[in-house]
């Protein structure tokens, strides 16, 4: 690393990780084929593993977790019905609208100040249908939820929160864009998260560090509908193996060091924590959450500020901004980052 690059410590998503040469190698070596025709050895490969980690029957590859979250929903609610979420969900506030748009789905949301879901509260937002309401189909929750900042819902309450949709016969949805670092966390086996939810979406371009891709697992006959509304999104790709390889070479050797991305979360957060805008208890996994109501600081001006340095952070409203920790930042950045913003913070 240059030292110019060393001086930049990007912390706004961690997207930003690169392919390592390793995997650039193992993504030159894939065996493709057309997986339109179902006949990519890789994506293959990479589909029945996601499923077994996960606990499901079939998996399916796609660009991004947005098409497969998208995807999921448009095949557990139908148009002109309703999906459940939070609030600040990535379904319903960083898709584009594309559950109204492309799947016709209204969405009611809850507000949860906390960040973690109330079975009972969701339990009863639930409509049968028929009347003049319109009937509730899906439920979608993430693990990890990101915009509380990355924290874990407990087992607990996603055992509920199954039982409530099981009860009430409505889909569940699992947005696990981050579902690898709940597991690493937690140490809760992948498939005893998986099997509690209909759908669930896992990212490889995130924490893993693949440049794309994303798997949606479920039931087999979810994957055959699911395959149709992949392709009427305009998802279906053909020798696309070569992106499947890194979601395997990440897997095999990107998945186990989430916990070193955690630990710079944790480090981050201590540093900051004297400034009284982070808990450190409310880090649970690589995002670090800064409240700055307590501050001279707006979210956007603190995240400039902090960009002048070589900071480079997102501001997600007015009082937050979001630092999040990932595989291509290491652990002295970690603290050279610390000591700049507890200096901004400095009164
Ligand atoms: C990033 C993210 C997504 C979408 O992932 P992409 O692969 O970038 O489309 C979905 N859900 C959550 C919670 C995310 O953080």
């Amino acid at each position: 690393m240059s030292r110019q690059e060393q001086r930049v410590v990007d912390l706004r998503s961690d997207t930003v990780t690169r392919p390592t040469q390793r995997m650039r190698a193992a993504m030159a070596a894939a065996e493709v084929g057309d997986d339109v025709y179902g006949e990519d050895p890789t994506v293959r490969a990479l589909e029945d593993r996601v499923a077994g980690l996960l606990g499901q029957e079939a998996g399916l590859f796609l660009p991004t977790a947005t098409m497969a979250n998208q995807v999921a929903i448009q095949f557990l609610v139908p148009h002109g019905s309703e999906l459940l979420c939070a609030d600040d969900a990535h379904v319903v506030s960083y898709e584009g609208g594309a559950a109204a748009v492309h799947g016709g789905i209204t969405t009611r949301t809850w507000h949860s100040p906390d960040g973690f879901i109330e079975p009972a509260t969701i339990a009863g937002m639930i409509r049968p249908g028929g009347g003049f309401a319109l009937r509730t189909d899906a439920i979608a929750v993430e693990q990890t939820a990101n915009l509380p900042g990355g924290i874990i819902h407990p087992l607990d309450r996603l055992t509920a929160l199954h039982t409530v949709a099981r009860r009430a016969g409505v889909g569940l949805h699992c947005d696990g864009a981050r579902l690898w670092h709940a597991h690493i966390t937690t140490g809760t086996a992948l498939d005893v998260y998986g099997r509690l939810f209909d759908t669930v979406a896992v990212c490889l371009s995130k924490g893993l560090g693949a440049p794309a891709g994303a798997v949606l697992a479920g039931q087999h006959d979810l994957i055959a509908d699911a395959k149709r509304l992949r392709l009427r999104a305009g998802g279906a790709m053909r020798q696309v193996g070569i992106l499947a390889a890194a979601g395997l070479y990440a897997l095999d050797h990107h998945l186990q060091r989430l916990a070193d991305d955690h630990d710079h979360a944790r480090s981050l957060a201590n540093a900051l924590s004297n400034a009284g805008v982070v808990d450190p208890g409310r880090v649970h996994t690589n995002i670090v959450l800064l409240n700055l109501t307590r501050t001279r600081w707006s979210g956007p001006a603190f995240a400039a500020a902090a960009a002048k340095h070589g900071i480079l952070l997102i501001a997600i409203d007015h009082y937050h901004v979001r630092a999040v920790t990932h595989r291509d930042v290491t652990i002295e950045q970690i603290v050279h980052a610390g000591g700049v913003l507890q200096r901004l913070l400095t009164p």
